[in-house]
């Protein structure tokens, strides 16, 4: 079969490969006919986050089910699903606690240097590194889907299948940054990042009942499409000082939520080229620092940018004083999914008008290259199998 695939930084190409086929009773195989390029996808192609071996991409993914392992019970052949990104095996004390992403049962191979289970046990995500498990991406023609009763979801006829792909982590990943900063109705929501991740947390803060939603980005086409699709306000850095603008939109006080839907920076030509103009005089550009400076006191920071590395100069004093509430991590995908479905189905919020590139699957390094560096105006690449 065709797949992306990882060989070195900077390298993701299409190749002919192996089919899977079922390992354990409680897989299937999916026949892909939908999947997505995600920012966390770049934070391998930049190297940032590891990976020593060829490793078939891709986290955001749904097809049919082509082939069903003895032990599955839920799901048959023809079934038309949508898989969440992080591996559940839907028992362990973890996937009991709602932390799907840090199911102990999917990561058994995530050892320390010394060979020794690290603090890390647990975490498996599809098409992630040899770190979170080691698993083959739904970048490809054909992806094998383990513990496939338990996250997986049948989705609806009536949603095409551009409507339903971003429910695998994007959606609920914007969703989770809002939920956990329990909105009562009304509150200001600053969203740093407008990009894929970003747009989907300004459809979340609507439909929880945010009364402002403010998108900040350097890129101009990329705000330009938040306030197109979602009608938020939206504050360039290039043009103003957007920690003093929001402190003038809120009586001084500041944005009730701030959410970090950008990550860590790798050293992109294109973000350190536009960093480069932007003045630094009042404050760093660094997404957190801008979020901390932001929030108002008593408020809320969400992260779901991805984070791979220390990060100097945390403003720990602060976070002290403001008596900030920091949440983070990977999206427990599975415990938003169905409501998420839901309220796509009763067109509630609509998720397909992100998507700038529709691709063949023969095209993923073009995809690749072109969301990587935001040209021709790129926001979200879909590619089909
Ligand atoms: P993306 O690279 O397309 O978008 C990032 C956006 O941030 C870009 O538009 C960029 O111009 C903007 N940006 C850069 N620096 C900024 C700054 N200082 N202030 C404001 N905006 C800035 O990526 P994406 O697909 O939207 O993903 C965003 C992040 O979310 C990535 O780190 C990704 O790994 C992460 N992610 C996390 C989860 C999760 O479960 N927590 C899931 C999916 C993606
Ligand atoms: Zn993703």
């Amino acid at each position: 079969m065709k797949a992306a695939v990882f060989h070195k930084p900077g390298q993701i190409q299409v190749d002919n490969v192996d089919d899977p086929g079922l390992i354990d009773p409680t897989d299937v195989i999916l026949k892909v006919t939908s999947t997505a390029i995600c920012g966390s996808d770049l934070h391998i192609l930049s190297g940032a986050v590891p990976q020593a071996g060829n490793m078939i991409m891709g986290h955001e993914f749904m097809g049919i089910v082509e082939e069903v392992g003895k032990g599955v019970k839920k799901l048959k052949k023809g079934d038309r699903v949508v898989v969440p990104f992080p591996l559940s095996c839907g028992h362990c004390f973890f996937c009991n606690h709602g932390a799907s992403p840090h199911c102990e049962q999917s990561n058994y191979k995530n050892y320390g240097p010394n060979g020794n289970l690290t603090d890390q046990k647990g975490g498996a995500l599809f098409g992630y590194t040899d770190l979170y498990g080691g698993y083959s991406g739904g970048q490809a023609e054909y992806v094998r889907v383990p513990y496939a009763d338990i996250s997986p979801r049948i989705v609806p006829d009536k949603l095409s299948d551009d409507q339903a792909l971003f429910l695998t982590d994007i959606f609920p990943t914007g969703w989770s940054a809002i939920d956990w900063a329990q909105l009562k109705g009304g509150e200001t929501v600053a969203i740093f990042g407008s990009g894929p991740v970003g747009l989907m947390a300004q459809k979340a803060a609507w439909v929880n009942g945010a009364g402002r939603v403010i998108a900040i980005d350097p890129l101009e086409y990329r705000l330009k499409k938040a306030r197109d699709v979602n009608h938020v306000t939206t504050l360039n850095p290039h043009d103003v000082e957007v920690v003093e603008a929001i402190r003038g939109m809120t009586e001084g006080r500041g944005a009730d939520v701030c959410v970090d839907a950008v990550g860590f920076e790798p050293e992109r030509t294109m973000m350190d080229k536009l960093k480069a103009t932007i003045n630094f005089e009042k404050g760093s550009m660094k997404v957190l620092d801008m979020a901390f400076r932001t929030v108002r006191r008593g408020g809320t920071v969400s992260i779901v940018g991805v984070y791979g590395s220390t990060y100097d100069n945390f403003p720990l004093h602060r976070v002290f004083d403001k008596a900030i509430t920091i949440k983070q991590g990977q999206a427990p995908v599975i415990n938003y999914i169905d409501k998420l479905i839901t309220l796509v189905e009763e067109n509630k919020v609509v998720l397909d008008d992100i998507i700038s590139h529709t691709l063949p699957l023969s095209e993923a390094s073009k995809g690749y290259e072109i969301f990587d560096k935001k040209e021709d105006d790129c926001v979200k690449v879909v590619l089909k199998p």
